[in-house]
């Protein structure tokens, strides 16, 4: 027995929807690195993709919690929501530092589905996971910002017309802290490709639609700004306690996922005249990996819950992204296992399954940062760097 899921009806919704894109569906989309334009459009036209947009702004005003549960489903359906999944958590950024007149300019487009905020443009090469080390820059001329530099594995930006970017408005050595000095951006896609930034795809591992970008003097206007000048590390980090939360939410839908794909052949499957789940060798380590799915299922939700009450959900988000990503990734291997060569056969979508949800131990967030974070600010302990 699963512990009890929260949006009973939003979850039979989602997964009934989904069960129109098969996985022959997502498996022909893997084989081309094509993004998913019809699921995405059924998603829009639902409403899901609008779901954290408050009812003023034509969305449906539900909390973080109800976005999880679409996002668990989409996962547990065999699907991937790596291609939406960024329009619900940048919306943390925007709702809760945009100014009245930005989000009455795009919230009622996004929740529509005419405008797409799915991209956000924060890594770069040279600084890895160390933010307070970005380079793209952004200086002051009359009423624009001139932008120039380089991000790294910013996703879905062909496939998206506004971008969340985070860029330096002051050089680290001047500001106080090394946080400060960081803005964000909203940067219209539409206008800027060919006027200053350049996309290049980079191909990968699983199907992302993942690219490079480069930035030569692109004009973005000071009106596009959300938030204060400097003060915009701590407006995505609204942005990506919610990422964490929502991605964790992904991960134990991809853990359910292949538990049940698990138990299912196992019970089936006959190897020296009986049922290979009646080996203990077998069934263990797919009980062991359920366990460790619905652990991290509750962490999930109690982030969840202080991210929605608005409270403070910083080692919540981390740690609930740790373990689910951990749980996702030992039902995937124990999946394998227990298909023996069939789970290598692309049919069976295990192994693009498997592929995909490796990512999460790296992204948003690799396992040693989430580590490092817990060790030193909620344990105490002195700090590496
Ligand atoms: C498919 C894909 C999609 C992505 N999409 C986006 C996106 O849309 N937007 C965006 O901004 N970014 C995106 N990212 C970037 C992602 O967030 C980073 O890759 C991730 O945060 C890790 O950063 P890095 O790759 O620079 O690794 P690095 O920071 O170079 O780290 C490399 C390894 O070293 C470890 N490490 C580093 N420092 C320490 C330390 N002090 N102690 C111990 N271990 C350490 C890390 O844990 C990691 O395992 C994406 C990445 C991928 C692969």
């Amino acid at each position: 027995m699963a512990i009890e899921r929260t949006y009973p009806e939003i979850r039979e919704a989602v997964s009934r929807l989904c069960s129109q894109f098969s996985g022959e569906y997502w498996r022909d989309l893997d084989k081309h690195s094509a993004y998913p334009t019809e699921f995405i459009g059924a998603l829009t036209e639902a409403g899901y993709l609008s779901i954290l947009i408050p009812q003023e702004y034509g969305g449906s005003g539900l909390p973080l919690g109800a976005a999880c549960a679409v996002l668990e489903e989409i996962q547990r359906s065999g699907g991937n929501g790596g291609a939406c999944h960024a329009q619900m958590y940048t919306m943390g950024t925007l709702l809760r530092h945009g100014s009245e007149q930005q989000k009455q300019q795009y919230l009622p487009a996004i929740a529509d589905g005419s405008l797409r905020l799915q991209a956000f443009g924060v890594t770069e090469p040279t600084s890895g996971t160390d933010t307070s080390r970005i380079r793209t820059r952004a200086v002051r001329d009359g009423d624009d910002y001139i932008v120039n530099g380089q991000k790294v594995w910013i996703s879905r930006t062909q496939h998206s017309d506004l971008m969340i970017l985070l860029v330096r408005t002051t050089p680290r050595e001047e500001c106080v802290k090394h946080t400060d000095g960081m803005s964000v951006l909203l940067v219209d896609l539409r206008d800027a490709v060919g006027n200053g930034l350049t996309i290049k795809p980079i191909d990968t591992l699983m199907n992302h639609a993942t690219t490079q970008l480069f930035f030569d003097n692109l004009r973005v206007p000071v009106a596009n700004r959300i938030g204060e000048e400097g003060k915009g590390f701590r407006c995505i980090l609204d942005g990506m306690n919610a990422e964490r939360i929502l991605i964790a939410a992904e991960c134990i839908g991809d853990a359910r996922w292949f538990t049940e794909k698990s138990a299912a052949y196992a019970s089936d499957r006959e190897v020296f005249g009986r049922a290979i789940g009646m080996n203990q060798g077998i069934q263990f380590p797919i009980a062991r990996a359920h366990i460790q799915t619905e652990a991290a299922a509750l962490m999930v939700q109690q982030a969840s819950d202080l991210y929605d009450a608005g409270k403070p959900c910083g080692a919540e988000a981390n740690m609930s992204k740790l373990l689910a990503s951990e749980a996702s990734w030992a039902a995937a291997d124990q999946c394998i296992q227990t298909h023996g060569g069939f789970g290598f056969a692309v049919e069976y979508d295990i192994e693009r399954k498997f592929r995909e949800t490796r990512l999460y131990q790296v992204a948003p967030i690799s396992t040693n940062l989430i580590l490092s974070f817990v060790a030193t600010q909620e344990l105490g302990m002195p700090k590496s760097f």
